[in-house]
């Protein structure tokens, strides 16, 4: 490996970013390319062809051979279809060769991608759309261009149309906004994101031995290890020199590809860790996101190591989340979610500020349905992750601005006791570690940002970007209609904060998350609890909810209801290969296992008894009947679980199907596993049929 190479250099290396179009296209060409990236303006023909032609001659000076229109359709990875440049030059000769129009459109086969009735197979194509505001960048050898992928009839088959369609609608009602506080030099608005990505490593043939996690991504069985997390010795813990190694050849190959790794540390459970980029806007975050996880999990194997990014793989250890870090920037370069240095620049926050917490209460439910999966299900509410209740963290200091605004009482800080007047007075500055205190806390301000803390490690960024985008736009379009129309700009401002601190306050809360007092109190404040993804993704097509996303033009009708299909298919689908996969297990792996030992103990009990009579075998006999017992209640929980499973598909509608899932299919994994693990801890380990938690979770040192 080359370690010499420096840093700045190989970085971005293998991304047509700004600094390389400015150097490889005529000047008329980068600018309106330019134009086309930040204000999503039309790319003539001709300037596509430009592009094309440049960006091939610097992909193949770099070694590419191929190029794909890179998309993520919602299957929730990404996709790929690649083409070579090759392109015939006579009948003997060949000429690398990529136009515009390979640049602008493709059409990928795309009969077998997700589109919940959207495209009838006859009807099958499916395009795909250049995104010129994210980067080509190369990969395997590949030029990859980020793409929208959209049918025929131009429904959004993908996870990006949507979001870039949010951005742009923030943008919108942003730039109303700012311009009532008299800020004329902003053109656009975006929101960025860092996502910060946990993962657990373990080693490859541990892995490769286990059904569950090739077929699933978490284990299915596993007893309880005699050490766990409790010591928390792993937090910020020594890296093992594998891992560092890892680590290491990660940060280059995203480095390479753009990617700003910044942070990497081990994470609370044993064998986990955590990897925080530097954040950027928000298409762009999700791209990156897409392709920090691709690549996790490729350069993993090449160190004889298994990624894995499932959101719970083991029982009774913490499972991985995703911190999506997200906040509004102007182009001009002002965090609009920080406390400014002037009255106007406080109200201007303050603004924000309620219309995010408006926002966050009045669409909880599309909140938590943004990172419902039948994964992320068993992080939710299980004491390591935040509950599966939306609430908000504001600190103490904020907080209490906050109380004093809405009543007009005193605040006092440091130095002053005063009566905070929005656009009168300037806001103490929060310390960080005042606002960063509460880790419990599903949605969190940390001094300039907020931290969306519910998402499961393989989630796709998207989704729950599109929804803060777009819920956010909403309160703020509200806000611009009530202060256009006002008279007087600043009381009609104050009124304004002032109403919606006390109608939405609800929402903020700043305790302990993960206690049960919290449960009840959200309860009695009215804030809605939907334990479960079939409980949760209703909302998704909830009048209110279609309101909002044809209002602002997100989804269509019938895009909301395909993507709800979608969303409930995959949980029924996911389920269905777990109790398949657990079924199989149980019968061809774990009875065998068992019944071997059981075996091997009576024969040896026998065998002492031949030996003598009077030998006490008590030891061979009660465990013998204690599995056998076991044996019985495995053969007929699995019996129960495959008789339902063969009912689920009887059920009609995927709705249905997914409750009849939550209600008995998981009761009677859950009564599989219990038998299983406790008929662990009774075999003999040479016995047991494939890696347990100890050997999974502590093999890398
Ligand atoms: P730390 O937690 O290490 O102190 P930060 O709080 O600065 O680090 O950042 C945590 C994550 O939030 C990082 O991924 C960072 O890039 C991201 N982040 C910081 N500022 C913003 C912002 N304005 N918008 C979106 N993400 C941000
Ligand atoms: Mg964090």
């Amino acid at each position: 490996m080359d370690v010499s190479k420096n840093i700045p250099e190989l970085f971005g290396s293998m991304v047509f970013n700004d600094k390389i179009m400015k150097e490889r296209l005529p000047k008329d060409t980068y600018k309106s390319l330019h134009r086309t990236m930040e204000l999503g303006k039309h790319l003539e023909p001709s300037v596509a062809n430009v592009v094309a032609n440049a960006m091939k001659d610097w992909a193949v000076e770099k070694g590419a051979t191929h190029f794909t229109h890179w998309f993520q359709p919602m299957t929730g990875i990404s996709a790929e279809k690649h083409d070579s440049f090759i392109s015939p030059d006579g009948p003997t000769s060949v000429i690398m060769d990529f136009s515009g129009k390979d640049l602008v459109k493709g059409e990928p086969d795309a009969s077998s991608f997700p589109s919940g009735g959207l495209r009838a197979t006859f009807e099958a194509r499916g395009y795909t759309a250049w995104d010129p505001s994210s980067y080509a960048f190369i990969k395997d050898d590949t030029l990859c261009i980020p793409t929208v992928f959209y049918s025929y009839g131009g429904e959004a088959l993908d996870k990006k149309t949507p979001l870039l369609r949010s951005m742009e609608v923030l943008n919108k009602q942003a730039l109303r906004i700012l311009r009532l506080f008299g800020d004329t030099q902003t053109t656009r608005v975006i929101t960025t994101v860092g996502p910060e990505q946990e993962y657990f490593l373990i080693d490859k043939s541990l892995y490769e031995q286990r059904e569950d996690l090739v077929m699933c991504g978490r284990t299915l069985f596993g007893a309880k290890p005699p050490k766990g997390q409790e010591l928390e010795d792993h937090y910020f813990g020594v890296i093992p020199e594998k891992v560092m190694d890892y680590m290491r050849d990660l940060d280059k190959e995203l480095w390479k590809v753009g990617i700003f790794a910044k942070t990497e540390h081990n994470e609370v459970a044993p064998a986990q860790h955590e990897m925080a980029p530097i954040f950027t806007d928000t298409n762009r975050a999700c791209d990156q996101n897409q392709l920090t996880m691709e690549i996790m999990k490729k350069v993993a194997a090449r160190h004889g190591l298994s990624c894995l990014l499932h959101e719970k793989p083991f029982r009774g250890v913490n499972g991985s989340g995703k911190h999506n870090n997200w906040s509004i920037s102007t182009n001009t370069g002002i965090n609009l979610l920080e406390p400014g240095d002037s009255p106007e620049n406080n109200a201007r926050f303050l603004l924000f500020l309620t219309a995010v917490i408006k926002a966050v209460d009045e669409y909880q439910d599309l909140l938590r349905v943004s990172v419902a999966s039948a994964g992320n299900d068993h992080r939710l509410g299980a004491n390591e992750a935040p509950p599966a209740i939306i609430s908000m963290f504001l600190g103490d200091d904020l907080t209490k601005i906050l109380e004093a605004i809405e009543t007009g009482s005193e605040y006092s800080s440091e130095n002053s006791r005063e009566v905070i007047k929005v656009g009168v007075h300037i806001l103490p500055r929060f310390a960080k570690d005042t606002t960063d205190r509460n880790r419990t806390s599903p949605f969190a301000f940390t001094g300039n940002k907020f931290e969306f803390r519910m998402l499961g490690s393989d989630l796709s960024i998207s989704g729950p970007n599109i929804i803060l985008n777009t819920i956010v736009a909403e309160e703020l379009s509200q806000f611009a209609d009530v202060l256009e129309g006002a008279k007087d700009f600043s009381s009609a401002l104050d009124d304004l904060i002032r109403k919606t601190i006390a109608e939405h306050k609800r929402i903020i809360f700043n305790g302990n998350n993960y206690s049960e007092e919290w449960e009840k109190e959200a309860e009695c404040r009215g804030l809605l609890n939907l334990r479960t993804t079939p409980d949760a993704l209703p909302s998704f097509i909830a009048p209110k909810n279609i309101e909002l996303f044809t209002k602002h033009k997100i989804f269509t009708v019938t895009e909301l209801h395909s993507r709800y299909e979608i969303l409930m298919e995959v949980y029924v689908k996911r389920l269905n290969i777990e109790a398949l996969t657990m079924s199989d297990m149980v019968k061809r792996q774990i009875l065998p296992a068992i019944t071997r030992y059981a075996n091997d103990l009576t024969q040896a009990a026998l065998n002492k008894k031949a030996f003598s009579e009077s030998i006490d075998t008590a030891f061979e006999l009660s465990t013998v009947k204690k599995l056998s017992s076991l044996c019985r209640k495995l053969t007929d929980d699995t019996e129960a679980l495959e008789f339902h499973l063969d009912k689920t598909h009887e059920i009609e509608g995927v709705t249905d199907q997914a409750n009849y899932i939550r209600d008995v299919i998981i009761p009677d994994m859950s009564a599989i596993r219990a038998a299983a693990d406790e008929a662990e801890l009774l075999t003999g380990a040479e016995y047991w049929p494939f890696p347990t938690y100890t050997e999974l979770l502590f093999s890398i040192r």
